[in-house]
């Protein structure tokens, strides 16, 4: 058994039934072992044992009254994973599959994710098994409130800046911060990010993991010799990821055919309407097959997987993990997908990616492909920190170059480790280097 090997034994032996958290480090420890191999001195400090390994797991009890007058009673996580390069930060994950398991994934991926941005943030997630979805504002509130009760202790802008990722919005990040204050009795506004424009939050936040996510893709189909003119889309997922990608890749002029939400896709072969996507998610929270009653020609249907058996051109997964499977990366495949670029996190089982590795699809990896978001949160600390707003041009102009020089760095590192066009490996090397380094120089 290799080392590599008998580490992930360990992970899986250690973190038993937490699937999803043994899959993100499998695919990252394997494209991890040449470096593992160049260097001895890992091995002699125990330094890929530590990296598995959070530094602190916090896990709690989120009781809050409902409408009704009845007692709910949640369960409440923060996985601080890493804080070799920086503080803690990731998002908080609301939604009724978050198990302490999901939420170590998601931090170990933001590890490796944070360290692309270039800038200084450590890997962190957090979240909730409550779910959003028909609760009423006064609701959210609540459990929000009873959510910062305890996540407060554990937080702070030099500590664990916590942002929002599925079911976590502008609203949420509102309730959180009024509760925080309340009790900190201090104005400091670097403990979240995402926050609304009013009160310290930075223009173009919203926007900014879609369109980073275009960004990244740009260059990787410039680098092949291609763009994104008259090239056919497909997006799963309508949150703030799915809708500002499709803002982005329409004004680089191709045409977005499908979008989905939790139940079902709609197809629009004249290209979706973004407008009416932004009112029905954003403004009226709707399901999204109301979008064929106010436009006749699209079609809707249950069900997540066949929206990959539509030809496209590009495949951008940006709704949750494991959306597209072998079975869904074969379709893709014989439809002749040119591209692949990973909104959410871990939207492809490790099947599909060594499936379209091995097809020559490019593959634009989560990581690296929707760091912009995190990195833009970080931009947003930089302000509160001086104390003083950007415009929205200038946080766009350094969200695209930092998208650009995440590019450059995964595609230096798969050459250098003899995999040119392999992106996967590469972001897992460039972010995995400056984390490896870090914790070597901070001893054990
Ligand atoms: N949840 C987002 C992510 O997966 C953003 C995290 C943040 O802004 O801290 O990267």
């Amino acid at each position: 058994m290799s080392y590599v090997q008998e580490i992930l034994e360990q992970v899986k032996k250690r973190n038993p039934g937490e699937a999803e958290f043994h899959q993100a480090v499998e695919e990252v420890l394997y494209s991890l072992e040449p470096i593992i191999e160049k260097h001895p001195e890992y091995k002699k400090v125990g330094l890929i044992e530590r990296f598995v390994e959070p530094e602190r797991v916090v896990m709690f009890r989120v009781p809050w009254l409902d409408d009704n007058g009845k007692v709910q009673v949640n369960r409440g996580f923060r996985v601080q994973f890493s804080s070799a390069i920086g503080p803690f930060k990731g998002g908080l994950r609301f939604h009724p599959s978050v198990t302490l398991g999901i939420i170590k994934f998601l931090g170990f991926e933001q590890i490796l994710k944070n360290s692309l941005t270039s800038l200084p943030i450590g890997g962190g997630k957090g979240g909730s098994d409550f779910d959003p979805k028909g609760k009423s504002d006064t609701e959210v509130m609540k459990f929000c409130q009873s959510f910062m009760n305890e996540l407060y202790r554990h937080i702070g802008q030099d500590l664990d800046v916590p942002a929002g990722d599925i079911g976590v919005g502008a609203r949420e990040i509102g309730y959180l911060f009024g509760q925080y204050k309340k009790i900190k009795n201090q104005y400091e506004a670097g403990v979240l990010t995402g926050k609304g424009l009013t009160y310290g939050g930075s223009l173009a936040r919203k926007e900014a993991t879609g369109f980073g996510l275009i960004y990244f893709v740009r260059e990787m189909l410039a680098a092949h010799g291609m763009d994104y003119k008259d090239k056919t889309v497909i997006i799963s997922g309508s949150g703030n990821v799915a809708i500002y990608a499709c803002q982005k890749v329409q004004e680089y002029g191709a045409k977005v055919i499908a979008m989905s939400d939790s139940s079902g896709y709609i197809i629009d072969e004249e290209g979706i309407n973004l407008d009416t996507i932004k009112q029905l998610k954003e403004v009226e929270r709707k399901r999204i097959k109301e979008y064929v009653n106010l436009h006749k020609n699209a079609k809707y249907f249950e069900g997540q997987q066949a929206i990959w058996h539509i030809p496209c051109d590009i495949a951008l997964p940006c709704a949750t993990q494991n959306d597209i499977n072998l079975e869904s990366a074969k379709k893709l495949v014989e439809n002749g997908v040119k591209a692949i670029g990973e909104g959410a996190n871990m939207p492809c089982t490790n099947e599909a990616l060594a499936y379209f590795l091995e097809h020559n699809v490019l593959l634009a990896p989560a990581k690296a492909a929707n760091a912009g978001g995190v990195a833009t949160s970080a931009l947003e600390m930089s302000q509160n920190s001086m104390r003083l707003h950007w415009s929205f041009e200038e946080v766009n102009e350094k969200l695209d170059q930092i998208m650009v020089n995440i590019f450059k760095a995964s595609k230096a590192a798969a050459e250098e480790y003899d995999m040119p066009g392999n992106y996967v490996a590469g972001a897992n090397i460039a972010g995995f280097l400056k984390v490896a380094d870090a914790m070597m120089a901070q001893g054990i």
